[in-house]
């Protein structure tokens, strides 16, 4: 069952072993040259205020643009990536674009959106990673409480102290932290107030059954409560359904994410999708109805 899959396993191992051996090593030949040949682009999901229905930051979603295989999604070339080192390469790219493409929207007068980008654990355990997000800083002149950095909870449970050290050099940074798939991995409550986050994600598993499992149901509602007490925001993830949405709202969840807003898209038409949708809400005195 796809659902259990998500929550209980780590992810990467069953995505990679899932590849067959021959496709295996014909990804990593063509991965290893994607960077330098410019095969990569981000793609940008909205995340909503779930009072307002505005949309107030996005997720900045990797996409291989593969010219033999066409879109390679991240599932497929990540975890890859993470074992034979390349993610730092990659992931340094990521970063990089991101801030540059939301400094040229502030710049370019869109609301000032909060940019979520996701970090792997290679990336947040290397030593220069503090030193190379405050040149990248510098060089896309961003202001860093518009960047959010993405983490799993195996990624912050592999070393808790370590874990803690790192969080601390980014928030002095004036970046924020997310927790990624929150209820998948370990869902330790502990750690979540030891360690210095901003919000937390809830994970899409939890979200789909909404109104058909009562457990999942209570779940959200305890997660959300707790996230809140400890003065987290909460997002929820793979927001499909408008009953989801009525659900979340009636438990005071802060954000939404899914295709019930948009599906991840290019950034010229995450763009056009902002503009068209804050010109509505600027006609009608209210944001658009969710779905058009
Ligand atoms: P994630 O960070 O949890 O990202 C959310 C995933 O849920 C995305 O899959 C997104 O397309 C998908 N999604 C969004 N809304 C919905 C919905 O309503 N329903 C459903 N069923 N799915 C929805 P995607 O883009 O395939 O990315 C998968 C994972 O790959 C991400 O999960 C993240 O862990 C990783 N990833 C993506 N980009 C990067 C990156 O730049 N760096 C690193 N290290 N990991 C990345
Ligand atoms: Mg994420
Ligand atoms: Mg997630
Ligand atoms: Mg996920």
């Amino acid at each position: 069952h796809a659902k259990e899959q998500g929550r209980n396993c780590h992810r990467f191992f069953s995505e990679t072993m899932r590849i067959p051996a021959a496709r295996r090593f014909s990804i990593e030949t063509k991965l290893s040259k994607a960077l330098e040949r410019g095969e990569f682009v981000l793609f940008y999901q909205p995340r909503i205020d779930i009072a307002s229905l505005r949309v107030v930051g996005m997720e900045a979603l990797l996409r291989w643009q593969q010219p033999d295989e066409g879109f390679v999604m991240p599932g497929e070339f990540i975890p890859m990536a993470e074992e034979n080192g390349l993610i730092l390469p990659i992931g340094d790219w990521v970063l990089q674009e991101a801030c540059r493409q939301t400094a040229a929207w502030h710049a370019a007068d869109l609301p000032p959106l909060v940019v979520s980008i996701n970090l792997s654990t290679v990336q947040f355990r290397h030593r220069l990673l503090a030193d190379r997000l405050a040149q990248v800083l510098a060089d896309t002149g961003i202001d860093p409480s518009l960047i959010e950095l993405e983490l799993t909870e195996s990624v912050l449970m592999e070393d808790t102290k370590l874990s803690a050290f790192l969080l601390s050099r980014i928030k002095d940074l004036g970046l924020k932290v997310a927790i990624d798939d929150f209820g998948t991995g370990y869902s330790s409550f502990s750690y979540l107030k030891r360690f210095a986050l901003n919000t937390l994600k809830i994970d899409t598993s939890f979200v789909s059954d909404l109104n058909k499992d009562p457990g999942d149901e209570a779940i959200v509602s305890a997660m959300i409560a707790l996230a809140h007490q400890l003065g987290l925001q909460v997002v929820a993830e793979g927001v499909e359904e408008t009953h989801q949405l009525d659900f979340l709202r009636s438990r005071g969840c802060d954000e939404a994410q899914g295709y019930l807003f948009s599906r991840p898209v290019a950034a010229a038409d995450f763009e056009q999708w902002v503009r068209d949708r804050e010109r509505c809400a600027q006609f009608t005195g209210r944001p658009r109805a969710i779905g058009t």
